[in-house]
This record gives structure tokens, sequence and C-alpha cells, in this order.
């Protein structure tokens, strides 16, 4: 098997890790297993013998490998570089798919482009249907009632309410989810602490939001937490620090969540932000974004080893794309030094 195979393989994997969880979200996962994780399965079987490994007993054992198994441990090569070399598949804390498992099985990023290009051609009016996008990037969580306390909050849930899940009881702690105060989506807590969130970068100082189960929580669907809340909070973000500066940047596609600039940074107008964990499956994504200033949180580039360098590797030089933190993107604005002047 080559390494380009080898890759599939893996994207397989992590496609065959999102559709477990999505059959076991009850808790309970009935025989036998969707036919593409049986599939799977088989073939990882098949390459462990060939190799004189002992291959996994089964689909528990498989999704055991995936908590602890980074791209170069699996029993056929992967192309370097894609992924993080520590990076897992299913997150050994929450036993679900991790943020990389989403970004590489590629089918997550789309679909959440798709199901805010419906929001938008359901629409009766333009703003309805950004009312509909910046509802969703503040709301990952409802609760009975917090629909009636937002302007245009129930019209605005008519159009969204689709997108929302009620909780599996699984997933409640003490007849409560806890959600983290500063990404905003779900995370589990020990007393008053929270331990993990699905943003996964977050600091951990403050306590988390709780929601009583008896409240009718309901919660967005994880493709639209992940890439449209996650990324839409760095948005709101950069929008109000830019305004305060004295420069104006607009929405001008809610489905790409693209922005202009008023005038140029390093010769680019077009702004999109993205809140991704693996530098180098965002810079193949960007190609879809020519010539424009792709933005991430300070946090990625703080947190995340050689972040910039695997993105600058692995992006494509007819893309043209440059990628600026949302700091330096303001720094750059108000004309303060960044690395990148210094770099
Ligand atoms: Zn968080």
């Amino acid at each position: 098997m080559n390494e380009d195979e080898g890759t599939h393989l893996l994207q397989a994997l992590a496609q065959a890790v999102i559709e477990l969880h999505n059959v076991g979200r009850s808790g309970v996962i009935s025989l036998p297993y969707p036919a593409h994780v049986q599939r799977i399965m088989d073939r990882i079987v098949r390459l462990c013998l060939d190799l004189g490994q002992r291959p996994p007993s089964g689909v528990p054992e498989l999704i055991n490998w995936c908590t602890q198994r980074g791209p170069g441990d699996w029993p056929f090569p992967v192309q370097p570089d894609l992924v993080r070399p520590d990076s897992v598949l299913v997150d050994p804390f929450s036993r679900t798919p991790s943020r990389t498992c989403f970004e590489l099985a590629g089918t997550a990023a789309d679909a959440a482009r798709d199901l805010i290009r419906q929001l938008i051609e359901a629409a009766d009016a333009p703003n309805s249907g950004r009312r509909a996008r910046a509802f969703l990037v503040a709301h990952p969580v409802v609760v009975n009632g917090l629909t009636h306390q937002i302007s245009g909050g129930i019209a605005t849930w008519q159009r969204v309410r689709h997108l929302y899940q009620f909780v599996p009881p699984a997933h409640l702690k003490e007849r409560q989810i806890a959600a983290c105060p500063v990404c905003g989506l779900p995370s589990k807590m020990d007393r008053l602490k929270v331990v993990w969130c699905e943003a996964g970068l977050c600091d951990r100082v403050e306590e988390p939001l709780r929601y009583p189960a008896t409240n009718g929580i309901q919660l967005l669907d994880e493709r639209l937490r992940l890439f449209v809340t996650l990324p839409g909070r760095i948005e709101l973000r950069l929008v109000e620090h830019l305004r305060a500066i004295g420069t104006d940047i607009t929405l001008t596609d809610a489905v790409e969540g693209a922005y202009l600039l008023e005038r140029p940074v390093l010769g680019k107008r077009v702004v999109h932000v993205a809140d991704r964990i693996e530098p180098a499956l965002l810079a193949v994504d960007a190609a879809r974004w020519p010539d424009s200033l792709v933005v991430v949180p300070q946090q990625l580039f703080d947190r995340v080893p050689h972040y910039r360098q695997r993105f600058t590797n692995a992006a494509s030089a007819d893309a043209d794309v440059a990628l600026v933190s949302d700091d330096e993107l303001v720094a750059l604005v108000g004309g303060t030094e960044t690395e990148l002047d210094r770099a």
C-alpha cells in the first residue's frame, strides 16, 4: 500500500469513526456494525496480518487504537505532515471523534456549508438568512424560553430548529450539560471546573455554563458547532476590534464566511476566518478561497506547534492565500509591527 492509498484509508477510518459515533448517539450500538465500518475494520485486520502484527480484536479495540495512534502508528503509510504527528481520531477523554477526525474526514466542512446555503436559499430576505447564521454562531446550545428573549428570535428559531437535537441522556452529567465559557461548545466538568471542551484549546479558568436537563436543552448539529460556531465567534471579535480602530469589514458571502475589508492588507481585501486544529488540512481547504487572507485565532499559533509553517508547506502557490492570526490582522490594520513584519 502506498502513501496515497494509506491516506485514503485513514480518511475512510475517520469517516467510519464519525458514522459509528452517529449511530451510537443513544449510547447503544446494535450489531451488525454499519457496512462501511466493517469494511474498514476488515482491511486493517488484513494489513496487520500481512505485516505479522496482532490485529484489533474487534471494532471496540479499533476505536481504542484511534484514541492512541498518531498518523505514523498505523499498519499503513500516510502522507507525511497531512495531520500533526500526535493527532488521534478519537478524543481519549470524551471518547468522541476529535476535531482532527472531523477535519480529516473531509465531509463535515462541506456539510456545514451546504446547511448554511439551504438556510440562505430558504430565507424570505437576505437579512433573515444572515440572522439565522448569526443565531447558530451565538447559540450552540439552546434551552426552552431562550428564543423568546431575543428580538426576532421566534421567526429565526423556526428557520433553524431542525438543526438542533435533544441531548441524549448519556451526554448529561447529574442531569445537566456544561458548556465551555470561552468557546460556548459542550464541555465536561469535574466539580465546577471545565476539564475538557470540544474546541480543546480554551483556557480553563472560569466555571462552565450549566444548563439543567429539565429546560429542554438542544444542541446544534456538531458539524455546524465546529465549522460555523467556532470560527463565527472569532469573526464577531475580529469585526468588533477592526471597527473599534476605524476600519470597516462586511460579510459578503454567508455560505463561505467571506468578509470584505475596507482597504487591502498584505494586498488582499477578502477575509476568511477559520478555526481548524490541522493546519495542512486547512491549507488544502483554503484552495477554494483564492487571493484571500485566511485568518485563524491567535491561540492556534500559540498552542499548536509549527502551525504557520505546516500551513505554508501544504498551501498551493496557485491559491495565493496569506495566513494571519486575528491579532495580527488587527495589528496590521492598526499599523503595529507583527511577527510577519519581523520575519
Ligand atoms: Zn472551549
